[in-house]
């Protein structure tokens, strides 16, 4: 056979591995230390119990014969594409049930997406960013240019006439950086890839953590039903990262090069995916209905309460940062030049605390470090209490 020699053009992913592997080691050497990890995106809050009792519910309706169910709708059952549409019809953005395909992780949908683009298309990503985009566009045998986000552009990089492309990835919130596109910013965008014939792919795994007047969908810009397809996720929103559910939204409408790019989704989900349990859908369903709303805002303010102790902590020492309102990250500019690694080392070291080095998300980050605001109050407060004492 023949290998996708695409692989041999990756590089291989030593973030979280390396992260795990110095923890480890100063670990080991220092017992007597507690050491807090601010490092991993992930949640930490249990599944809210509006969640819990919907698939508790389902659970045992299929263990019954009259309410037993096999395979699934390859794009999700009805009750949760409209829950999600509704969702969407909230903000004032006009998805209809049939353009939204449940998925299990907006991980999956990044990566499957590029089925229904050709072989060599030009994807242009932001860097730094959410690793997905670079490597699943290599492994596709696409080409990629960067978007550079800086000190400057407030990590939100803006689109630049003379650069064409056929993809182009937004990540708002943005992770690793914390930074949110608003409603010109992304007018801007639209226009943009309206003039290119490209299409957004545009990723609001952390659209529930907007507060300010700020886009949380990228449908509520004008003309981005012609040009955008959305993924979403529930990881972040409603705890979703071991459970599992994402979707992906896609304008029936939306046409490029003679096709259809809804029809050739449907087509692709049909011929490559089985639905998403019923189970995980009714918990799904369950997060966006009233009662899980509300559990799930609180965990969110919960979150959001650890973000604000994070820049706090940065403003008192004066240091550069992005993020920390409206998104769970905050991206600081290491101090005294440091590198994002020098400053890891650091950072262990002094104050026992384990952050993400930024150079891990693209070349921009080299000299930036992501916290994460998804540990406990506990620790959060422990840890800027150690930060402060390290740096002041
Ligand atoms: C966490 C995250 C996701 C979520 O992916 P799932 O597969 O739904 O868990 C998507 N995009 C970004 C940028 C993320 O940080």
């Amino acid at each position: 056979m023949k290998a996708n020699k695409n692989y041999q053009n990756l590089q291989d992913s030593y973030l979280f591995a390396t992260i795990g592997q110095k923890v480890k080691a100063y670990s080991e050497a220092n017992s007597d230390k507690k050491i807090i990890r601010m490092g991993i995106g992930d949640v930490t809050l249990p599944l809210a119990p509006a969640v819990v009792a919907a698939m508790q519910k389902a659970v045992a309706e299929m263990g019954e014969p009259e309410t037993f169910r096999g395979y699934g709708d390859y794009y999700g059952c009805d009750f949760l594409r409209t829950a999600i549409s509704d969702y969407y019809k909230k903000k004032d953005a006009k998805i209809s049930h049939e353009e939204v395909f449940v998925s299990d992780g907006a991980k999956c949908d990044v990566s499957n997406i590029l089925d229904i683009f050709a072989t060599g298309s030009v994807a242009l990503v932001p860097d730094p960013v959410y690793p997905v985009y670079v490597d699943t566009n290599i492994m596709a045998g696409n080409k990629i240019i960067y978007a550079p986000g800086n000190e400057e552009n407030n990590f939100l990089p803006m689109p630049d006439e003379g650069v064409k492309c056929d993809i182009i990835y937004i990540c708002s919130p943005n992770n690793p950086t914390g930074a949110v596109y608003n409603k010109e910013q992304l007018q801007k965008w639209v226009n943009y890839a309206i003039a290119q014939d490209a299409i957004i792919l545009y990723d609001s795994a952390y659209e529930a953590f907007i507060t300010d007047d700020l886009p949380t969908t990228i449908f509520q810009i004008e003309g981005a039903e012609k040009c955008a397809i959305e993924i979403g996720s529930l990881s972040k929103t409603a705890g979703f990262t071991g459970t599992r559910c994402g979707y992906a939204i896609i304008p029936s409408t939306l046409e490029r090069d003679g096709m259809n790019l809804h029809k050739m989704w449907c087509r692709r989900q049909a011929t490559k995916y089985n639905a998403l349990p019923y189970i995980i859908q009714r918990g799904a369903e369950a997060a966006f209905l009233p009662e899980g709303l509300a559990q799930n805002k609180k965990n969110i303010e919960y979150y959001m309460q650890n973000a604000k102790l994070l820049s706090a902590t940065l403003d008192e020492l004066g240091i550069w940062y992005s993020g920390g309102k409206n998104a769970p990250y905050v991206w600081l500019k290491c101090p005294d030049g440091l590198k994002s690694w020098d400053f890891f080392d650091m950072l262990i070291e002094k104050a026992n605390v384990v952050g993400t080095p930024g150079a891990g998300f693209g070349s921009q980050g080299e000299g930036f470090f992501r916290l994460s605001a998804f540990g406990s109050k506990e620790n959060t407060t422990e840890a800027m209490e150690r930060v402060k004492k390290f740096l002041k």
